[in-house]
């Protein structure tokens, strides 16, 4: 049997042939064009960009496991968030962002997100409220009672920006499907994460910033609360054990 030679490409062509095919612009793959350097580069960045939108989708829609179903409820455009360019580069800024972006794509310090420490983590309930419920993203923004008064004071501004939207039939407001007083909690979660008006990304990043400065200093205080209640209950131990030896005998 004749053994078959591989024919051998050299130069480019090759790849470039496969990327245009990639981007499906194999038919200005000639030697010559109509087109000038700009318009070239125009539809060559359109082309590249509707690809990589189509499979950002794809990869987007694959799979209901893990934090995917969160994140393609408030993912909804291709593209970079507003948030992500906001703030300045304090180290409060980069906080800001830091967390958004945590509770937006679920890594963020909340017990139920990180099931697989449980060491650090033992219960998914929250250990900060009475409401007995998993101390999610949902719980965190919009039911736990520690964070009453910084939401009561979010959603006051937010329930006037939808009064405004209302009242003036605001394009994101026509976009809208369900009325924020007819949200679940989920819902009201969903919508504040993805925000993407300067003035609004602004107040929920602070928000959350402050959620979880609050968060921190309530664990602190209550680890406080802990070690004094165990130096307080030393001499009272420490007399209950000797009656016990007692009256033993
Ligand atoms: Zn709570």
């Amino acid at each position: 049997m004749r053994k078959q030679t591989r024919l051998v490409a050299y130069g480019l062509c090759g790849m470039v042939l496969t990327t245009m095919v990639k981007y499906g612009l194999q038919d200005n793959f000639t030697s010559e064009s109509r087109y000038t350097k700009a318009k070239w580069k125009a539809k060559s960045m359109s082309a590249i960009q509707a690809c990589e939108e189509d499979e950002w989708r794809k990869r987007l829609s694959e799979g209901d496991d893990g934090a995917r179903p969160w994140y393609r409820a408030i993912k909804r455009q291709w593209g970079t968030e507003a948030y992500l360019g906001m703030g300045g580069n304090s180290s409060a800024a980069t906080r800001g962002r830091r967390l958004m972006a945590q509770m937006r794509t679920s890594p963020a310090p909340l017990p139920p997100l990180h099931r697989h420490q449980p060491r650090l983590h033992p219960t998914p309930i929250c250990q900060h409220c009475e409401l007995n419920q998993p101390d999610d993203q949902t719980h965190a923004l919009s039911a736990c009672t520690l964070h009453r008064l910084d939401r009561d004071r979010l959603f006051d501004m937010v329930e006037n920006e939808w009064q405004l939207g209302s009242q003036y039939a605001l394009p994101w407001w026509c976009n809208e499907t369900t009325q924020w007083c007819d949200m679940s909690g989920e819902q009201k979660a969903h919508w504040l994460l993805r925000q993407s008006e300067p003035r609004m990304c602004a107040t929920i990043t602070a928000f959350i910033s402050a959620l979880f400065t609050t968060r921190v200093a309530a664990a602190a205080a209550a680890s406080l609360f802990v070690a004094e209640a165990v130096v307080a209950a030393g001499p009272a131990a420490e007399a209950a054990n000797s009656s016990v030896a007692s009256d033993g005998q």
